[in-house]
């Protein structure tokens, strides 16, 4: 049974974005957020810190590029979120993952609340096979060839990439499942929650399917904010901005349409960490039982066989 929520200022649902940084630029990403600012919707903007030493598989700017850290700072002071994804686009070990997260501090004045793993990177936390556990953990190993089997090491002490130990002192909330339904919080009502069998991490969230513009766009179509709303739901997009909301320097037409109709709601617009803050304080401290888990698990999985989704 989903408990209804009570919004704050008598708002009806939540709407958010988590916006992983790949690819994104100052050219292909500003004017997604100069529309959301227009329409007062703050949001999360993932970043990177540092330039990475290989050549990315993933492309995008990084925090050293000194124009785009500036115009992040810029958003953060407008009320938008900045999140982390990983110290740079390729692997990192302990010491350059801390150093990412000092220099997140230098330039934003506080360390990140709210971060997403960056695919690929080996020090993703609790990723690959490490998100599910017991019999779903072989359906998904099963499913990827156990090709990311123990791949990713984040959270194991004795390996180089470990840095469990800071994630826990320094950041409040990670994402794991996603979920093609747009109201996150009916497919995880439990979020944000702790899980003790993966205890470096202090919070989990989920988020909702949209990695790009037309999966975003399908996600948010009318039927579905109407149904958000009419659930006093929550949805927290997972989405990479940068790819196809902008294109040839123009705001995708129906991208810009339903933003407009979301925005004449009345919905809650806050950043990621406000969002799971404000439904921490709500709900209190919960520790997701093994039941739970379970369910969850094996709901991610059917999305995963379904339609392959992050
Ligand atoms: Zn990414």
């Amino acid at each position: 049974m989903i408990k209804h929520i009570r919004w704050p200022e008598g708002r009806d649902f939540a709407f958010t974005i988590f916006d992983d940084t790949d690819l994104a630029t100052i050219e292909n990403v500003a004017a997604v957020y100069d529309l959301l600012k227009d329409k007062e919707m703050l949001t999360t903007k993932s970043v990177w810190l540092l330039m990475g030493k290989q050549v990315p598989k993933v492309g995008g700017f990084t925090c050293e590029n000194r124009d785009y850290l500036n115009w992040t700072q810029r958003l953060q002071e407008q009320g938008f979120e900045i999140g982390f994804h990983n110290a740079t686009f390729h692997t990192s070990q302990r010491e350059t993952t801390a150093l990412g997260l000092e220099q997140f501090f230098g330039y934003y004045g506080h360390y990140p609340a709210t971060m997403a793993n960056h695919t690929g990177c080996q020090e993703s936390i609790y990723w690959g096979s490490a998100r599910l556990s017991g019999l779903n953990r072989l359906a998904y190993n099963l499913m990827t060839r156990f090709l990311k089997h123990k791949r990713f090491r984040g959270h194991v002490a004795d390996s180089k990439l470990f840095w469990g130990d800071i994630c826990r002192e320094k950041i409040k909330y990670v994402r794991n499942f996603v979920f093609s339904d747009i109201n996150t919080l009916k497919n995880c009502p439990y979020m944000p929650y702790h899980d003790p069998a993966r205890p470096y991490v202090n919070y989990w969230y989920a988020s909702s399917e949209g990695a790009e513009v037309n999966s975003f766009n399908h996600c948010l179509a009318e039927r579905n904010q109407d149904r958000l709303e009419e659930e006093g739901g929550a949805c927290i997009m997972y989405t990479h901005l940068a790819c196809g909301f902008v294109e040839n320097g123009r705001l995708n037409h129906r991208f810009r349409e339903l933003i407009e109709r979301l925005a004449k709601k009345n919905g809650w617009y806050v950043p990621v960490a406000t969002l799971l803050d404000y439904l921490l304080d709500y709900n209190g401290h919960h520790e997701i039982t093994s039941v739970e888990r379970r369910k969850l698990e094996r709901r991610w999985l059917k999305v995963k066989i379904k339609i392959g989704p992050s």
